[in-house]
């Protein structure tokens, strides 16, 4: 055998190999760790100018042969810039801390590395991640023939559950058993109705599902950005009068933006008169279902036909770790694919639990180890008195924000994000001076934020997923905003010297 071969070897992860394994991972976890301790802003800020060099100079073909080697590099190319979503300063997107338990189960599901696609290759695994699904489809309420799956993320969740939407609506315009491929003519007539509000993903589904390209239709939000039940009443008429078939209602749980909940139990009523699919996504607010205090926000999402939670959103778990549940666990079959290598239909009548069968992915993550070990080392209530917090500090900063004359703030959130604007400009400049103070804020790494457009304004966003952050770091960094907008107003406003 080669050197270089035998040499390789003693990187393979084994029994032979187990005090090399303690050994670098403990090199790894020490760095994170002394990195974590420095950090003093969430991010540096770096553009990707600064960093290109960086990652580009890295001859790829030549490796450094030493873990330490390979670490201090990773500090120059990542960890020194990295955004850090556990610093209390991170204000910006749907990117929440995360708990150690959690960090446990990753390095954990990563080493023994099971593939949750079959029982051949998960063994406990696939029963385990089938308890977590079970319990959180109880946590909902879908009852006794609910089921689900892991995924990759809600944008994932959200194409699976449209996908068996699409398949059961295709299914009642055809008429008998399911026919594959689906009809370019009844894919025509599909329609997906959500809220102004709603998340992108859903576009996205649509049009991997090969539905029209107006598929989407969706409904106007009240003042409170919540779905108006009236207008969506009226898009379901106006769809039957001309010919259209609606396949799916979706409503949110938390919009991304406004961290709204749309009226479930008015919309559920909706679709069960009018016979319709009703996906409820909760990538954001499924927080709440395990809210010591607040879960009666969710209250109609029992009613649902399917349903997306993102634990690595309100669960403070790590990327990534996401579900779709739905009610009639029979709908999963839209899923499945029988091949004869991996999960042949005689698996199926054995009862040979395979996930595969309910999943659009094959080989797949057992990202439901980090979920387990944070119920089973912190449980539930913990979990939930963290989302509370983050609740509760998001009110309290609305209030703050309201009452400041400097800022304009957009409806009060029922869940942890606060979107406003710097107001005390030229209403000409105020667009300008929030986008300005945004960058600004990012490129000296004091703080992130984040921004969107409301009505067609650009707005600023504060995303409260951190219960380390207090109302004071807030204000800190709205102190900032305000400087940095104030100072864009004055030197716009101001004309450039003359000569
Ligand atoms: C974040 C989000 C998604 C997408 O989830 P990913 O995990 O980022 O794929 C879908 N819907 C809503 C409401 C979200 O907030």
């Amino acid at each position: 055998m080669s050197s270089i071969g035998s040499a390789a070897r003693a990187h393979l992860f084994h029994d032979g190999t187990v005090e090399r394994y303690r050994d670098v991972l403990a090199r790894g976890v020490d760095r994170v760790a002394r990195r974590v301790a420095a950090v003093d802003r969430p991010g540096t800020g770096a553009p990707p100018e600064a960093l290109a060099p960086l990652v580009g100079a890295v001859d790829l073909d030549r490796p450094l042969g030493d873990t330490d080697a390979a670490l201090d590099e990773l500090h120059d190319v990542w960890l020194r810039d990295a955004v850090w979503f556990h610093h209390r300063r991170y204000l910006a997107h749907l990117n929440c801390p995360v708990v150690i338990p959690a960090l446990l189960g990753e390095a954990v599901l990563s080493a023994v590395n099971s593939s949750l696609d079959t029982w051949d290759q998960s063994a406990g695994a696939t029963l385990m991640e089938r308890r977590l699904i079970d319990w959180t489809a109880e946590r909902i309420g879908l009852g006794g023939a609910a089921d689900g799956v892991f995924t990759s993320g809600g944008t994932q969740s959200n194409l699976q559950a449209m996908l068996l939407a699409r398949e059961e609506a295709h299914r009642r315009v055809v008429g008998g058993a399911p026919v594959r491929p689906a009809r370019p003519e009844v894919l025509a007539r599909l329609r997906i109705v959500t809220s102004a509000a709603g998340h992108f993903s859903v576009q996205k589904a649509a049009t991997l599902l090969g539905l029209a390209a107006d598929a989407v239709l969706t409904v106007p939000t009240d003042a409170s950005r919540r779905m108006r039940t009236d207008e969506l009443a009226r898009t379901i008429d106006r769809c039957r009068r001309d010919g259209q078939v609606v396949m799916a209602v979706v409503a949110t749980a938390g919009t991304t933006d406004f961290g709204t909940i749309d009226p479930l139990p008015e919309v559920a009523d909706i679709c069960t008169a009018a016979g319709i699919w009703l996906h409820v996504d909760a990538a954001y607010g499924c927080g709440l279902l395990v809210s010591p205090t607040r879960r009666h926000l969710l209250d109609g999402i029992e009613r649902a036909a399917s349903v997306t939670v993102d634990y690595h959103k309100s669960f403070f778990q790590p990327v990534s770790s996401s579900a779709l549940l739905v009610r009639d666990g029979r709908t999963l079959r839209h899923a499945t694919w029988h091949a004869d290598y991996l999960n042949p239909a005689r698996a199926a009548e054995q009862g040979i639990p395979n996930q595969v069968d309910k999943s659009i992915q094959t080989t797949r993550r057992f990202d439901a180890c980090k979920l387990w070990l944070t119920l089973r080392i912190m449980g539930p209530d913990a979990v939930g008195a963290l989302f509370d917090q983050v609740v509760d500090l998001a009110t309290e900063v609305w209030r703050r924000v309201d009452a400041d004359p400097r800022f304009e703030v957009a409806a009060p959130a029922q869940l942890s994000t606060v979107v406003f604007r710097y107001a005390n400009a030229d209403p000409n400049l105020a667009d300008e001076a929030n986008l300005h103070a945004r960058e600004a804020l990012a490129a000296s790494g004091a703080a992130l934020v984040a921004g969107t457009r409301v009505d067609g304004a650009h707005w600023l966003k504060l995303t409260l997923l951190n219960p380390e952050t207090t109302v004071d770091d807030v204000t800190a960094v709205l102190d900032l905003i305000a400087g940095h907008a104030a100072w864009y107003a004055r030197t716009a406003a101001t004309p450039a010297p003359v000569g």
